[in-house]
Order: C-alpha cells, then sequence, then structure tokens
C-alpha cells in the first residue's frame, strides 16, 4: 500500500517517529507521500525524504497559508521544487469550508501553484473543501491554455502519469469523470469509514481504476481510532473499507491503488517486496 497524503512533519509525530514508521512497514505501507503546506513544512518535507528513500515529499502553500503567503514565498517553492525526492506541487487548492484565508487570495495563489506545476512538468496535489467547482474552474481553465502539461513521453493524449490529484474527494463522481478526463485522480482518507459516509456511493460508480488511499494523519482516523492521531499504519483499515464497498479483496485494492500512486508520482518504489524507510 502506498500512503498518498500524510503530514509526518508536524510535531505530532515526533516523540515516536521511527516506531511510527515501523509500525505502517509491518502492515505493508511500502510509500509515504508528504505534503507541504507553507515554505518551512515543504522543506521539511524534502528533508524527511532525503532521510527516508520510501518517504517522498510534495511542496506547496496550503489555502489555509494563502493569506500570509507573500510572492517571495511562492519563488521559494519554485526553487524547491527542483530537490531530490519532490514527486508533486501541494498541497494547494481552496477551503471555502473555514476560509483562513480571503478567498481571492487564495484563488491567486492556487493558480500561480498550478502554473508553477505546469512550468516544472509536475502533477499536483488538490485540497478541497466546499469549493470543488471553483478549483475546477481554475484546473480546467490553465489545461485549456495548457493542453501538453504532462503529456506522455511518447506524445500520448492523455497524459501517462496524471496530471494531480484531488485528495479527501467529496464530490460527486460526474465530479470525478470530469477529472478523471482531464488526467487527474482522486484520493480517500479514513471518511470511508464512517457511518453514512457520503463517499460510498461516489466509489461503488467509480471503482479503483483511478482513485489512491490516503490516511491524511494526523487527521481524519478512521473508524475505529477515530477522535485519535492518525499515522500511515491505518491505512489497511481504509483499503479494507473500500474492498468491502467495492465487493473485492483488500489485496486487489491495495495493488491496484500502489499502481495509481507510482504511475500519478513516478514513484521509484518496489511495492512487490519488502523495504527499509
Ligand atoms: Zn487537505
Ligand atoms: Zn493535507
Amino acid at each position: 500500500m502506498i500512503d498518498s497524503h500524510a503530514h509526518l512533519f508536524y510535531g505530532d509525530f515526533r516523540a515516536d517517529f521511527e516506531q511510527m514508521l515501523e509500525r505502517a512497514r509491518m502492515v505493508g505501507v511500502r510509500a509515504i507521500v508528504v505534503p507541504g503546506t507553507n515554505v518551512q513544512a515543504s522543506r521539511e518535507a524534502v528533508d524527511l525524504s532525503a532521510r527516508y528513500p520510501s518517504i517522498f515529499a510534495c511542496v506547496g502553500i496550503h489555502p489555509h497559508e494563502a493569506g500570509a503567503a507573500s510572492d517571495a514565498d511562492v519563488e521559494s517553492i519554485r526553487d524547491l521544487t527542483v530537490a531530490p525526492g519532490v514527486v508533486a506541487v501541494g498541497e494547494i487548492g481552496l477551503d471555502f469550508h473555514y476560509d483562513l484565508s480571503p478567498r481571492t487570495r487564495q484563488q491567486e495563489i492556487f493558480h500561480r501553484q498550478v502554473l508553477l506545476a505546469v512550468e516544472k512538468d509536475l502533477p499536483i496535489v488538490v485540497h478541497t473543501r466546499e469549493s470543488i467547482p471553483e478549483a475546477l474552474d481554475i484546473v480546467r481553465s490553465i489545461i485549456g491554455d495548457h493542453p501538453d502539461w504532462r503529456v506522455g513521453q511518447a506524445g500520448e493524449k492523455v497524459a501517462k502519469r496524471g496530471r494531480g490529484v484531488f485528495h479527501c474527494f467529496t464530490g460527486s463522481a460526474e465530479q470525478a469523470r470530469e477529472l478523471f478526463s482531464m488526467g487527474f485522480l482522486v484520493s480517500y482518507p479514513g471518511i470511508v469509514t464512517f457511518k453514512n459516509s457520503p463517499v460510498v456511493p461516489v466509489i461503488r460508480e467509480i471503482g479503483l481504476e483511478n482513485i489512491l488511499i490516503e490516511t491524511d494523519s494526523p487527521y481524519l482516523a478512521p473508524v475505529p481510532h477515530r477522535g485519535k492521531r492518525n499515522e500511515p499504519s491505518h491505512l489497511p483499515v481504509i483499503a479494507g473499507r473500500i474492498a468491502e464497498i467495492l465487493g473485492t479483496s483488500p489485496s486487489e485494492v491495495a495493488r491496484r491503488t500502489s499502481e495509481n500512486a507510482i504511475r500519478l508520482f513516478a514513484l521509484n518504489v518496489n511495492v512487490g517486496t519488502a523495504q527499509h524507510f
């Protein structure tokens, strides 16, 4: 399995970092993608990736941080994209639920970072909350202007590796299908285990072809860990629940979602063999 989204640089993990990774390894988590949320956090994600071969970094400014971010910060993110271990620009996007940054600034910072991903030929990790239509508008317009973003090496029309992922996706199957048609994937965390979760019928419709799994640690712990600190070793609970929703085996969910993550982020990882973090 690959945990496609976990904030491992938070202080929450400082006391038991090695044990936390070992617990993840023991249950079959072979790689973890750590998104940045501002310049400092992006640097920490890059540092973690330099220390552990199975940790990969994203660099970016989260919508919550957009209000505090300067133009120089976007330049710093540009510099960080070329660091070893960086697999995407993220997490970037729009959050109209908490509205911690002015919406126009969120849109501006998101737009500029998507253009940065286009320039650097990297996929994006997108955060949305009550903002999927607005985020889709920005992505649509940029793809319209840059149709060759992430076109495969051999010139395939639809990007082979994908343009990005809408993480913690709570949108409809119709929105998911539009994303797939633009080369995007969607990712599901522990909300799949919550009672009456609205994402369940959507997963039933879209299947495994374009989805990733994530813990979003330290947030969104799945049932039965709800309310506690979340960590990557809880990923099998999420894979198991998706298997149940789709009437397939957890190993099939693990295999397919790992293939999708490796393809999207071009991860240098062998999920078939045990690997040291
Ligand atoms: Zn997020
Ligand atoms: Zn996140």
